[in-house]
């Protein structure tokens, strides 16, 4: 019998065995505004509703893990309910959305808030143009959810007690701003809509935005980055206006011959139930393309077994896994990320179970803005001291970008020497003149 795991999609009235949602109706759980209203911020809520069914440590953990994250906490009743509530440590939906204290880890002395510099190739507040033809255009500061180990932690939702978010001021305001800079670059073609997440734009903000962008001669392609449909696929299914608003923006692109599309983040084949399915389909039908991104998180989803799940579960959704990126190198999650050999050798193994356009690239996103690069086209990686060096020669020419391995993939004498400031530099040094970018770059 062959594997056909990735058909097997949760279904039927699954939240009911989650004893806070027994009696939750079908109705009403795929109602989005029930899903919103439900939804859990708040430590003494989630203790509240999880304490009669997981130990005492657990409860612990995670109250101290409330108060040690870089990301306010929110889940969707949606999330709970797919969690293994038997083994809550071990859950890959639960590691990504609850902090537990016990279970972070040193982080790389090398880490920072912003790791990709988005700010500092930010010609206007929340608009990134960093590559040529393409700029990435931030929206709104909130998504339906918080993930631990967001990108823009320094930025998205509220602050914590660890993180004082910078304010980007993003309003119509600012929006204005911004389609005047995207109208005086003759050069960019495509726009990422996001944020926070644009499953909490409105409806209006939706089409005032896309008709906007579309009206926008030389704008080409746009895409609106949401994870909403990982999340809380219910707003598809019953936030009509909604639906509406993004199909008129998708029906006014094909008539000016542009392309409008979703890209989505799932990250665990966990997240893919029926109700994903119906809300995916709905938009199918409706000739909505959707790609996914997702990230690669340790104990989530890096193992070639459920990575290979994830992309065979997807394609047959008709979502298009499109990207799987190496983590990024952001302050507090370190417990998460994943070295560059693991993701390799995951690369190897999911490339050929199925089609060429459904398997995702695997890409690193440079840290200190050199974009995506291929996880395989590093000038140089040494495993053993967890460095990897990049080039962006139509990024940014001339100049090299450096990852580092989470220490906890390293051994113990490495991760010693990388707590000392004079053997890092050493390191550093040692991976750029193997590299040999030092001396293309002097001649660039
Ligand atoms: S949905 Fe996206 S922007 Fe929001 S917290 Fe998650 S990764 Fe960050």
């Amino acid at each position: 019998m062959k594997n056909l795991k990735h058909r097997e999609l949760q279904e039927g009235e699954f939240w009911r065995k989650f004893p806070a949602f027994a009696e939750v109706s079908q109705d009403e759980f795929i109602d989005y505004k029930w899903q919103i209203k439900n939804s859990i911020s708040d430590l003494k809520k989630l203790v509240e509703t999880i304490e009669y069914f997981v130990s005492d440590d657990f409860l612990l953990a995670i109250t101290k893990g409330f108060h040690l994250a870089p990301m306010t906490v929110r889940v969707t009743p949606y999330l709970l309910s797919l969690i293994d509530w038997n083994d809550p440590w071990n859950d890959p939906i639960r590691k990504q959305f609850i902090p537990a204290s016990n279970r972070l880890i040193e982080d790389h002395p090398m880490l920072t808030l912003d790791s990709l510099h988005e700010q500092k190739d930010s010609p206007v507040s929340g608009l990134t143009h960093r590559y040529s033809d393409k700029a990435l255009f931030l929206t709104v500061n909130s998504c339906p959810v918080y993930c631990r180990f967001c990108t823009r932690s320094y930025a998205v939702g509220a602050d914590t007690e660890t993180v004082k978010k910078m304010d980007l001021y993003l309003n119509s305001k600012h929006w204005e701003t911004a389609f005047q800079y995207i109208e005086s670059c003759p050069e960019l073609e495509d726009i990422v809509i996001s944020g926070g997440d644009t499953y909490n734009l409105s409806a209006e903000a939706i089409k005032k935005i896309g008709f906007r962008l579309l009206q926008i001669p030389h704008i080409q392609r746009i895409r609106f980055a949401t994870k909403g449909l990982a999340v809380m696929p219910m707003k598809i299914l019953s936030d009509e206006k909604w639906v509406d608003a993004l199909t008129e923006v998708v029906c006014l692109g094909r008539k000016l011959h542009k392309q409008v599309a979703i890209h989505t983040h799932f990250n665990n084949a966990q997240e893919i139930t029926m109700i994903s399915k119906l809300a995916i389909d709905k938009l199918f039908e409706r000739g909505i393309v959707i790609r996914n991104q997702s990230v690669l998180l340790r104990g989530v989803n890096d193992t070639s077994e459920e990575m290979q799940l994830l992309v065979k579960r997807l394609s047959y959704i008709n979502v298009q896994p499109y990207y799987v990126y190496q983590h990024d190198m952001v302050q507090g999650v370190e417990d998460l990320r994943t070295s560059v050999q693991t993701t390799i050798e995951i690369e190897k193994n999911v490339r050929g179970v199925t089609a060429g356009f459904n398997t995702p690239t695997f890409v690193l996103d440079a840290p200190g803005g050199g974009g995506k690069r291929c996880i395989h086209s590093f000038e140089y990686y040494n495993p053993e001291t967890g460095v990897s060096v990049y080039t962006a020669p139509s990024v940014k020419p001339g100049k090299y970008f450096m990852y580092f391995d989470p220490l906890h993939s390293l051994s113990e004498e490495i991760r010693q020497a990388w707590r000392d400031e004079n053997k890092r530099q050493q390191m550093c040094l040692d991976a750029i003149y193997h590299s040999g970018v030092a001396v293309r770059s002097h001649f660039a």
